[in-house]
């Protein structure tokens, strides 16, 4: 599958661990042309080795739920490239203390601040950045199980997912008719940064290993290789669905 038309921009590369890491190695090895987006400041000396090995042609701060740095992106966008053809959304965070609450009293400030960065976002993108979608454009998010069965202590987390699942669903419905298609990848558990928060990870990892169809935990690769079919002419027929890549255990009843 070659990418070599493609210019896309990832948002949500913390280290080497985050899947938008497995995701940017992928789209690399295919030829795509990159932009990286990270959270903050403090992410830059972590970042900044990781896009120069891939040769990125830009990476810049955005935190998502302030307008103004999506507006800067949307104008760094611009001035390099003009239009692009492919957007990564690989964010999430929930307050740490909202993981180890019974789950009724999760707060108010906790359940907006959660469906803010990990969904609303999405939508936010969307509506400063279509202007420079070229025609065929492809978005893709990162999306968990804990949104459709509960997995105790993952919380407000599921409810974000739940919700940016059904957000990925309303967006392909709504700009399908631009050309634009927008689909969610559903990973196993995979030991990054974002998970080390949720309360006995290591678990489900061991449970994915014993219980999955395929007997094995999934890698940030496995989930760059689904991601390059999604944001490639291959997947041009393919909006508005959640990817499992889990090694089966979604279909398994333990
Ligand atoms: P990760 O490396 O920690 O990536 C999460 C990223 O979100 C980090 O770069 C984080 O920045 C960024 N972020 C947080 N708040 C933000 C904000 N306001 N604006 C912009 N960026 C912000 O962990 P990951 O596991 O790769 O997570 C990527 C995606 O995959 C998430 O949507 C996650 O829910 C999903 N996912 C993960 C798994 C798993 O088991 N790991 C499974 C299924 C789905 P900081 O690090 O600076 O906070």
């Amino acid at each position: 599958m070659d990418l070599k038309n493609k210019k896309i921009v990832v948002l949500g590369l913390a280290n080497k661990r985050s899947i938008a890491w497995g995701i940017l190695q992928n789209l690399k090895a295919r030829g795509a042309t990159i932009g990286i987006c990270y959270f903050h400041q403090s992410n830059l000396k972590r970042v900044k080795p990781l896009a120069e090995e891939i040769e990125a042609d830009f990476y810049i701060e955005a935190d998502v739920t302030k307008t103004e740095e999506i507006e800067n992106l949307h104008n760094v966008i611009k001035e390099k490239w003009g239009t692009f053809d492919g957007l990564v959304h690989s964010i999430a965070f929930s307050p740490s203390e909202e993981f180890n609450k019974r789950f009724h009293e999760c707060s108010k400030k906790g359940f907006f601040e959660t469906l803010d960065i990990s969904a609303f976002s999405l939508v936010s993108l969307c509506q400063v950045l279509k202007p420079l979608f070229s025609n065929n454009f492809s978005i893709i998010s990162m999306t968990y199980y804990g949104s459709k069965k509960v997995l105790p202590g993952y919380n407000l987390m599921g409810v974000a997912k739940a919700a940016l699942e059904s957000i990925t669903m309303y967006l392909a419905h709504d700009l399908g008719r631009d050309g634009i298609r927008v689909n969610a990848i559903s990973a196993g558990p995979i030991k990054t940064l974002a998970a080390v928060g949720i309360p006995n990870f290591s678990t489900f990892l061991d449970n994915i290993k014993d219980h999955s169809p395929l007997k094995k935990n999934v890698t940030i690769q496995d989930v760059g290789n689904l991601a390059s079919f999604l944001l490639s002419d291959n997947s041009s027929s393919i909006t508005g669905q959640v990817h499992y890549v889990d090694a089966g255990i979604s279909i398994v009843t333990k």
